[in-house]
């Protein structure tokens, strides 16, 4: 059962694709829907095989800089 906020991968992801160890690769292993329409992208190391977790916004937060 899909999650109806489940959106593949798409060419260029709003996410970091570079390991912050090693400076390699990342390749998304999964996508989840999280809430406000967030999402949790789980990212793996092609190198060192890290994994790294990103939460991507759909839209900017009124967060202050
Ligand atoms: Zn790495």
């Amino acid at each position: 059962m899909l999650d109806p906020e489940f959106r593949p991968a798409s060419a260029s992801p709003p996410v970091q694709s570079c390991c912050p160890q090693c400076d390699s690769e990342l390749a998304v292993l999964s996508v989840i829907g999280g809430r406000a329409g967030s999402e949790y992208w789980a990212m793996r190391c092609t190198e060192c095989g890290g994994i790294h977790l990103d939460i991507v916004r759909p839209a900017p937060a009124p967060h202050r800089a």
